[in-house]
């Protein structure tokens, strides 16, 4: 262990496809998702105190008992008994929060992966996965990466063969969307339709094959682009900017646009950056790892 501790890096997803049931009686919503990570870093360090704390770069995160690290920490602990310890954590934020990028989940599962490490508690992937979704839906893709299938809440997993590195334009606006406004957002809407909320049943047992880099459709993304029209624009925009696909991630409010080559991601970075000025514009990747040991960048 290095002077500073150890460091784990958490990873941004986006989410190619969201397919969304009913309502369950437990409040969640039966989904069917395709999770892809993304090239974008929270990074979160440890190292051994007699206490456990948490300072956070970002004002606009709690760095109390609600942040998702101190809550995945407290299920370690609760998890190992008397083998845990305490730890002093400080969390670097790049992932936008509240933009459906998946930053709190992963920085809970980097919590879970750098603790049972720096405890040496010894957790096989098994012990931290079902750690992993009593945290939250999206936490458990977080200790796999790459592009997986989620089903259930999002959190029963199916690996899918990574189809090679592609170019994603990310397009952040200046407001977030909660995960409980988007879906109540689809309750509404579906009352007032015919639809009743079921899947395609064609659908259901075809996950993407080898290769298949499909996005779309989002079914949260007509409930929230009809209460933010910019999120609309802006994907029309990235269309016309030479976007092989565009959708919205998760519940929002990250727009991504997919590009087949890196010039026509630079032009239309700087065309939408310039339009939205508001906006936080620019170009990233898929990767086909999740959260990683390391990475120090120098940064703090
Ligand atoms: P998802 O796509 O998983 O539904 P999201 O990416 O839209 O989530 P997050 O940024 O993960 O949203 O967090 C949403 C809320 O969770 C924030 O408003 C914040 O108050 C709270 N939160 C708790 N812990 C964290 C964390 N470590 N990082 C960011 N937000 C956190």
């Amino acid at each position: 262990m290095s002077a500073s501790g150890l460091e784990v890096r958490c990873p941004a997803k986006v989410n190619l496809s969201l397919r969304v049931g009913t309502r369950r009686p437990d409040g969640y919503h039966e989904i069917r998702t395709v999770f892809q990570a993304v090239d974008l870093w929270d990074s979160l360090r440890a190292r051994p105190s007699e206490r456990l704390t948490l300072v956070c770069d970002d004002p606009g995160v709690p760095s109390g008992p609600e942040n998702l690290v101190l809550r995945a920490a407290e299920a370690l602990r609760r998890a190992a008994g008397r083998a845990a310890g305490g730890a002093a954590l400080r969390l670097r934020k790049r992932i936008p929060v509240a933009g459906g990028m998946g930053g709190g989940s992963s920085d809970a599962a980097g919590a879970l992966v750098l603790l049972n490490r720096l405890w040496g508690l010894g957790l096989v992937g098994a012990d931290l996965e079902s750690l992993a979704a009593e945290i939250g839906s999206d936490v458990p893709f977080f200790l796999h990466g790459g592009v997986a299938l989620g089903e259930g809440r999002g959190e029963r997993l199916t690996d899918l063969p990574y189809p090679g590195d592609r170019l994603l334009l990310l397009g952040v606006p200046p407001f977030g969307v909660s995960t409980r406004e988007a879906y109540d957002a689809f309750d509404r809407d579906l009352t007032r339709s015919s639809d009743d909320g079921s899947f395609p049943r064609s659908r259901s047992g075809n996950p993407p094959e080898e290769n298949d880099f499909r996005v779309g459709p989002n079914d949260l993304e007509a409930g929230v682009v009809a209460r933010r029209p910019e999120l609309l624009e802006f994907r029309e925009e990235l269309g016309r900017s030479g976007a092989a696909a565009a959708l919205l991630s998760g519940s929002g409010s990250t727009v991504f646009g997919v590009f087949d080559d890196s010039r026509a991601l630079r032009e239309a970075v700087a065309c939408l950056g310039s339009r939205f000025a508001r906006w936080r514009v620019f170009g990233s990747r898929t990767v086909a790892c999740g959260v990683r040991f390391g990475g120090n960048d120098g940064a703090d």
